[in-house]
């Protein structure tokens, strides 16, 4: 029987749990690594943001981890990790279009929306090719000397005095765990919730969508085929397809993330009620199906072929899961195993990594005292309110898709909010202590208010922006909403 006592054992080898041991360990702590499965491997969920980076450059100072910060930033990951496929992302850009209709740029502002997250490529962000960049930080635990076991599942665990014994296989082999903390970085294999019992909120949850993706190689670049149809892209702040560009219509949106390699991510988060998962199609023909609805982005797509995962186009149920627990004696679930909403604007691992910093403090402020255990309640609140704080700008933004005003209105709590902590991190001021200042009661107000406001029908969508932008005060430090800029936000100098 393959044995392992010590202080930590995470689980799942995603960039969360290999940055999670490798901070254990730098806090002197001993760590195993888990993972059911074995790198390098296909991972969906690539779209870094400012803040993302921030929060990796700030971990990688604060636990002496050199080589993570120029993964913070796309010119230094270039210089320092050409290896590492990677995408430019100098921001987000939104398409409006409607269903079996070309791309026009109407009176050129109702259409679409970018909104910069950097000033050059200098300072830009990136997306980052998981399968290349989860196994560079798996390497890197490994060289650090933390035992990362990979094809290992686990059966199960109960509490013993000390911590934890957990058993099941690794390789084909027998194996028994003694951990004195447990650390959930399994996202959607939700190893903790099945193991405790963990109860799910995910009825309250809004949004409701699922998905279709896959990998691709030949998908032609957008700003061209929008340029064509008569789209200003020159006054756009950055190339839109250097961007997470996001193509949004009606029931649904589809993300479209380049890379260096000449790989492209793509797929489409779509409202199951509005466009019902295909039974009598394949997902490959759901696939085409769904771009023959958007000609223009069916033109985009015309010469790519699918290159990733291996099975081909991936088919999702909904999305939306959540757990009424993140932590509690002995252990802590990593955001993405405590639930997910939805990829629009990008949350997901900015959310991971702001959970793993609030994780390290803890531990590195109440490991072995009696005060741990209320800081893992404050967390485990703090990450369910901002995983329903998520939910909501998501839930209104989809409301929002059949009139994009309404849409961009709703998307407008989720960038300043973020740009708002990103301006005070920079700054060194105090930041909001929750992502998209989830804890903060003028946001929670206010996003009822304009959820009800913005999106009832008989407010004229042209109030629809404005009347959100009453609600922000001075945190609307890229001056969203300013019709001097709409629908092309520069990002806001220091
Ligand atoms: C369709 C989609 C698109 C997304 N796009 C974005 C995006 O553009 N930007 C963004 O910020 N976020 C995005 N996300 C969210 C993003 O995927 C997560 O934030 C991110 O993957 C979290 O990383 P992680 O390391 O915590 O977990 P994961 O990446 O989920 O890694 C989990 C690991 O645990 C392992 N594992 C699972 N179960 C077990 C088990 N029982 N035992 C052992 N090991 C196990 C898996 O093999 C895997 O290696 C997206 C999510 C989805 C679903």
């Amino acid at each position: 029987v393959l044995q392992w006592q010590g202080d930590v054992l995470v689980i799942g080898s995603g960039f969360g749990g290999s940055l999670a041991a490798l901070i254990a360990q730098r806090l002197g702590r001993t760590v195993l690594v888990v993972d059911r499965g074995q790198h390098p491997r296909f991972a969906i969920g690539e779209s870094s943001t400012p803040l993302a980076n921030l929060v990796l450059e700030s971990l990688s100072k604060r636990f002496d981890l050199p080589w993570l910060s120029p993964l913070a930033n796309y010119a230094s990951w270039k210089r320092a990790a050409p290896e590492l496929d990677v995408g430019l992302k100098r921001g987000f850009s939104y398409f409006h279009h409607q269903r079996n209709e070309r791309w026009s740029p109407g009176n050129g502002r109702d259409k679409e929306l970018l909104v910069a997250a950097s000033h050059s490529e200098s300072d830009a962000d990136t997306h980052w090719l998981r399968s290349d960049f989860d196994s560079h930080l798996v390497e890197r635990a490994r060289q650090a000397g933390i035992p990362v076991w990979e094809q290992t599942a686990l059966a199960g665990m109960e509490r013993t005095p000390e911590g934890w014994q957990l058993w099941g296989q690794s390789q084909g082999q027998p194996c028994e765990l003694r951990p004195r903390f447990v650390v959930d970085a399994t996202g959607e294999g939700s190893f903790l919730a099945v193991q405790l019992g963990l109860s799910h909120v995910t009825k309250q949850l809004r949004t409701r969508s699922r998905a279709v993706f896959g990998h691709f190689r030949g998908v032609q670049p957008w700003g061209p085929l929008a340029a064509r149809a008569g789209g200003q892209t020159h006054q756009h702040p950055f190339p839109c397809d250097a961007a997470a560009l996001h193509h949004v219509f009606d029931g649904g949106w589809m993300w479209v993330l380049r890379f260096d390699s000449g790989v492209t991510s793509a797929g489409f988060s779509l409202d199951p009620e509005r466009f019902p998962l295909m039974l009598d199609r394949t997902p490959a023909e759901e696939w085409r199906w769904l771009l023959s609805q958007f000609p223009s982005i069916e033109e985009q797509f015309a010469s790519a072929t699918v290159v990733a995962p291996q099975a081909g186009i991936t088919r999702t149920g909904r999305l939306q899961r959540g757990l009424a627990t993140a932590a509690g004696s002995g252990y802590a679930l990593l955001p993405n195993a405590v639930g997910f909403i939805d990829p629009l604007h990008s949350t997901g691992n900015a959310h991971t990594l702001l959970g793993l910093e609030h994780l390290a403090t803890i531990w590195e402020q109440h490991w072995g005292r009696t005060s741990m255990a209320p800081a893992l309640e404050e967390y485990s609140q703090r990450v369910l309110a901002e995983l329903l704080t998520i939910d909501q700008i998501v839930a209104g933004c989809q409301a929002g898709f059949s009139e994009f005003p309404r849409m961009v209105a709703m998307s407008l709590f989720y960038f300043v909010t973020a740009i708002w902590s990103e301006h005070r991190r920079r700054s060194g001021q105090q930041v909001p202590t929750s992502f998209l200042c989830a804890d903060e009661p003028w946001l929670q107000t206010a996003l009822s208010r304009c959820r009800s406001e913005v999106l009832d029908l008989h407010t004229p969508m042209e109030q629809a922006i404005p009347l959100v932008c009453e609600t922000f005060g001075d945190r609307n430090l890229a001056g969203l909403g300013d019709p001097r800029w709409h629908p092309w936000y520069p990002y806001p100098a220091e």
